[in-house]
């Protein structure tokens, strides 16, 4: 549990929070509709940006070779930031003792707050602490600027780490669509980050998707991007997570743990494409209801070791786990969540990303926390 507060003058400035990972909307600009998108965070929760934002700028056209790179960005734009890395990412109902000052909004935003530059003020000294972001089209947000705020109590916070069992129990995942027959912001990021992954991962080649709920969704993209599949050699993608079987294609669909940024591991030469934890585990889990018919779940994970099954228990079975999970009985899958999942081979999405980067992506670094943003920018640059 972690509370910010001013450097100036040591008031807190938040409720505790607990970390979770940057999610791959934090920065997100999407439509044209009246009044800003869903807070970017769950309340209670913070995130982390590790890469620079806010003053200075550079522009795109005047720097080095590599320079952008390794600033986190692949595809040109106006202009970068070199600023401060580390602002710090607050559902707005979680900031105390700090207020937005008239004197400190500009006159670029629409209807609201676009946060070009700290607008809020510290209520016990009057320092600038922070960015209220309201806009119409960007994510309801508070940025703690890294310079004029810290760290002021930590600890382990009241909300444990969830297992991967425990998050498909606890967190069922989003529709990719909404009420009125547009995408859930949230899904598209997560799939314009994908998309980059798998496209700078596959060079571009054919790719086949068996999967159909995953195919509507990546399908029309690819097909504009790279064209149909031919009768040639494909490369394949699948989903690949806990409750499902071992990939052993080309490309897996893998989640992003939500509080630690983990990424679901998949052994060489398998190449992971990740995607937000809410939308991997709808495409995972959830199968439309068949017309007159009743909606069911297609894939059913055991309940204590994920591993993957193709039957729902038997009708004796306690729930303890499904009858014909992989590790079951003498398989060892018993009822203890420390059992849910591998833990010695997991990487950090940051590790992984590092990795993979060398061989799927230009030279340079790219987190976790870039891969939103410049996902929708490689797409970008790939059309
Ligand atoms: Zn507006
Ligand atoms: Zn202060």
């Amino acid at each position: 549990m972690t509370v910010f507060g001013c450097r100036s003058c040591d008031a807190a400035l938040t409720v505790p929070v607990s970390r979770v990972a940057l999610p791959v909307h934090a920065d997100q600009k999407y439509g044209n509709g009246p009044g800003s998108l869903a807070p970017a965070l769950e309340p209670g929760t913070f995130a982390v940006n590790p890469l620079p934002s806010g003053s200075p700028w550079r522009r795109w056209a005047e720097l080095e070779a590599g320079e952008a790179e390794a600033l986190g960005w692949y595809a040109p734009r106006f202009r970068i930031s070199t600023g401060p890395v580390g602002r710090v990412l607050l559902a707005p109902g979680d900031v105390r003792g700090a207020v937005i000052d008239p004197a400190l909004v500009g006159d670029s935003a629409c209807c609201g707050l676009d946060g070009g530059e700290p607008n809020m003020v510290c209520v016990t000294c009057g320092t600038p602490v922070a960015i209220r972001i309201d806009d119409c089209g960007l994510r309801q947000a508070i940025w703690l600027d890294p310079l004029t705020t810290r760290v002021i109590e930590d600890g382990p916070g009241p909300h444990p780490v969830l297992g991967w069992a425990d998050l498909i129990d606890q967190r069922p995942g989003i529709p990719p669509s909404e009420p009125d027959g547009g995408w859930h912001p949230m899904w598209a990021a997560t799939a314009a980050s994908a998309l980059a992954h798998l496209l700078a991962a596959s060079g571009g080649d054919p790719i086949l998707i068996p999967d159909h709920q995953v195919a509507e969704v990546f399908r029309p993209t690819l097909d504009r991007l790279v064209g149909p599949v031919g009768t040639g050699p494909g490369r394949t993608l699948v989903l690949a997570g806990p409750g499902l079987p071992d990939a052993d294609v080309d490309f897996a669909l893998i989640p992003e743990h939500p509080q630690t940024g983990e990424l679901w591991p998949v052994a060489p030469p398998v190449k992971p494409v990740p995607l937000a934890w809410d939308a991997w585990r709808h495409l995972a889990f959830h199968q439309a209801p068949k017309p007159g018919g009743r909606s069911r779940s297609r894939r059913r994970p055991c309940r204590h070791c994920s591993r993957a099954t193709g039957s729902s228990p038997t009708a004796k079975s306690s729930s303890a786990f499904w009858p014909d999970c992989p590790r079951s009985g003498s398989h060892g899958c018993v009822p203890s969540t420390n059992e849910a999942v591998p833990t010695t081979t997991r990487s950090t999405s940051s590790d992984r990303l590092t990795r993979r980067d060398s061989a799927l992506l230009p030279a340079g670094s790219l987190s976790s926390a870039t891969t939103g943003a410049q996902g929708a920018a490689l797409l970008g640059h790939v059309r």
